[in-house]
């Protein structure tokens, strides 16, 4: 599986909509300071659906849309879509490729689309598990990252490793059992005092 294109409109510096085209393999993106090359992996990671406005180098999620410069307005929307392709092996799907999209406006509206159509976060969440693909694996690492994961208590650098081998989604699935269980408990609680009630 690899990133076959990314299309920005809005999105922090980039107000035009802006295609990247990557091929397989290494890419590397060259560019003076400040000309938006950090922007390109803040726009990877926000479409994956980074939630933290600071891991975007922002104070408010808002901060991503174009805020204008002296020459042009503010925008009042920010999209970002990544396609992927050779995709139907690595996800289990019968596609080869997958587009990603995520949409923003400042009146704090907002909605993902797998494919074109809208989706939770939650199904591509699901859909990249144990990929390495997300927004917190190791497919996009941002500067100071490496410095981050070797500094990381053992048991936060522990969820890469867990993330490579393959289990994030066994443990994602647990969870929500504990929690159906935890429910169910309740509920059960619930009825034996409707019953002691009703007695
Ligand atoms: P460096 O080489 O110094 O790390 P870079 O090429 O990675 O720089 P970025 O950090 O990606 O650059 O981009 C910084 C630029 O993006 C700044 O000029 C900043 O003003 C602009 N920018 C960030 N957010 C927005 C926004 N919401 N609207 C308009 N411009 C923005």
């Amino acid at each position: 599986m690899y990133l076959k294109t990314l299309e920005i409109v809005g999105f922090k510096s980039f107000a035009n909509k802006t295609k990247l085209d990557f091929e397989p393999g290494m890419t590397a993106i060259v560019g003076p300071n400040g000309c938006g090359k950090s922007n390109v992996s803040d726009a990877v990671r926000w479409v994956l659906g980074e939630q933290r406005a600071r891991a975007l180098r922002g104070a408010k999620m808002e901060d991503v849309i174009f805020n204008g410069t002296d020459s042009s307005k503010p925008l009042g929307m920010a999209e970002v879509s990544i396609t992927l392709a050779d995709c139907t092996e690595a996800l289990g799907i019968e596609y080869d490729e997958v587009c990603i999209t995520r949409r923003v406006f400042r009146s704090g509206e907002s909605g993902y689309f797998l494919n074109r159509k809208a989706c939770r976060l939650k199904d591509i969440q699901r859909l990249f598990m144990d990929t390495g693909v997300g927004t917190d694996s190791y497919s996009v690492l941002e500067q100071g990252k490496i410095d981050q994961i070797l500094s990381a208590r053992a048991d936060d650098r522990r969820t890469v490793f867990e993330e490579a081998a393959g289990i994030t989604k066994y443990k994602a699935d647990k969870k929500e059992a504990l929690r159906k269980l935890e429910h169910t408990e309740a509920n059960l609680l619930r009825l034996d005092d409707v019953v002691r009630e009703v007695k």
